[in-house]
């Protein structure tokens, strides 16, 4: 049967809605673990046996009415909750799964010669090597199998459903299952149940691995802003959820600068935050594109940027102007639900996930004479300070287990104190829009 044909139909469903975002793509190496997937993986020669596997699965036997029918129907009962992984890749346990594969005759005895279940990572690019190519768009890696029996068993329809049962201490490793634009990670148990009498009979049923890191001390850190004598002290939570709004708290010190009898200060006027998922992967090429990327183990390399939450503050925040001054303020940010954010992946596949938080500070400078130090005029001059922080983006532990935000830190994620002060990852630049300049009159300045 020619795969070709069924191969469109075959590709994992599709986001409808995709946000915009700023992609790049270059042509790299791709890394040697990426063809292999897991590095438990199969051979291509094995993916191309399950890829026909599949091709027979929606082949024209279940395209039009089978006059054979199935001689047993294959079921599945999970028994473990779903898999939720504690902790990072490197420390975390791993997850016990276990279930029963059910097997019912439709005839009165169905023999069957064999059943072997596999625990299959799928991984999916939307960009592969070569457009329609199965093969460059999917990898399938078996990462455990299950052969059920060694001779042929018979199942009698008297004795109505079998039970057969499984578990497998799902590794801590694994990276978690993930949707990005670029690429997909999955899971699934595959069964294969094959007939005395020839028929091979298949069950597919999908399995979703999460990760949680357990919070820790919340993050600080300073950014500098020179050549200012502005600092920002921001404290951010060590994890952060895709659901669920989380606090971020302020400090801005140095907005006061004493000029003999005067002083120059700068209030802040606009505060803005967003948060970017980044996204990179490298589309791996099948043996029969590899020309395409120069040879063997090479690959396309794809970056995507896109901001999954926003917004914009013009109050909330409390000033003070004496000494050296300080702005101060907490307030809450979230990641938007509705961009179907991905939770932080780092893959040995090469797809990766990662996110970031900007801040950008918009700031106008003011002047008061020693003579009337409560009333300022604005000089016009205006800055947009910009830093940005990672973010560790993570399930919650603590869905259906015994974890919660009670856990107390590990010692790994106890922060070195104090927090070391970074020049780098901040920028100053002039601000060059007109809306602060509007209500600057009815500024109330703190005496
Ligand atoms: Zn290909």
């Amino acid at each position: 049967m020619p795969s070709k044909i069924f191969g469109v139909d075959l590709r994992l469903p599709q986001p409808q809605n995709e946000r915009p975002g700023k992609t790049t793509s270059s042509a790299t190496n791709s890394p040697a673990s990426s063809r292999r997937g897991l590095k438990l993986g199969s051979s291509d020669k094995k993916n191309k046996e399950r890829s026909l596997s599949k091709d027979r699965k929606i082949g024209p036997s279940q395209l039009s009415p089978s006059i054979q029918p199935k001689s047993v129907k294959l079921g599945m009962y999970m028994e473990s909750p779903p898999t939720l992984f504690i902790g990072a890749p490197s420390q975390s346990s791993g997850v016990l799964m276990s279930g029963r594969l059910q097997v019912t005759p439709n005839v009165p005895e169905a023999t069957l010669n064999s059943v072997t279940m596999y625990l299959e990572c799928t991984t999916t690019t939307k960009r592969p090597v070569s457009d329609r190519c199965r093969e460059c768009q999917t990898q399938i890696n078996d990462l455990y199998e299950w052969h059920f029996f060694t001779q042929p068993k018979t199942f009698k329809a008297q004795n109505g459903m079998q039970e057969l049962p499984f578990s497998h201490l799902i590794p801590g490793h694994l990276p978690a299952t993930t949707h990005g634009q670029i690429g997909s990670l999955d899971y699934s148990l595959h069964v294969k149940a094959k007939a005395a009498d020839g028929q091979e009979i298949e069950f597919r049923r999908e399995l979703k691995f999460q990760r949680a890191l357990l919070p820790g001390n919340e993050k600080n850190s300073v950014r500098i802003f020179p050549p200012t004598t502005l600092a920002l002290h921001v404290t951010l939570p060590s994890v952060i959820h895709p659901i669920g709004e989380f606090p971020i708290q302020c400090r801005m010190t140095g907005i006061t600068t004493q000029k003999g009898n005067d002083t120059a200060r700068w209030r802040l006027r606009k505060l803005l935050w967003r948060i970017e998922e980044f996204e990179s992967m490298v589309s791996p090429a099948c043996s029969k594109h590899a020309s395409k990327v120069g040879g063997e183990g090479k690959g396309i390399s794809h970056e995507n940027t896109r901001e999954v939450g926003m917004d914009e503050l013009k109050q909330g925040w409390k000033t003070d102007f004496d000494g050296e001054g300080s702005i101060e303020g907490e307030f809450n940010a979230a990641i938007d639900a509705s961009a179907k954010p991905q939770c932080d992946v780092n893959a040995q596949n090469g797809l990766r996930i990662s996110h970031t938080l900007i801040i950008e500070l918009v700031i106008a400078e003011e002047w008061a004479t020693g003579k009337k130090p409560g009333a300022a005029t604005p000089t016009g001059a205006a800055r947009v300070l910009r830093t940005q922080f990672n973010l560790n983006v993570t399930e919650r532990a603590g869905m259906g287990l015994s974890w919660d935000d009670e856990q107390p830190p590990m010692y790994e994620d106890v922060p070195v104190s104090p927090p070391h002060y970074q020049g780098e990852h901040t920028t100053m630049t002039d601000y060059e829009g007109d809306d602060l300049h509007e209500d600057v009159e009815h500024l109330v300045l703190t005496p």
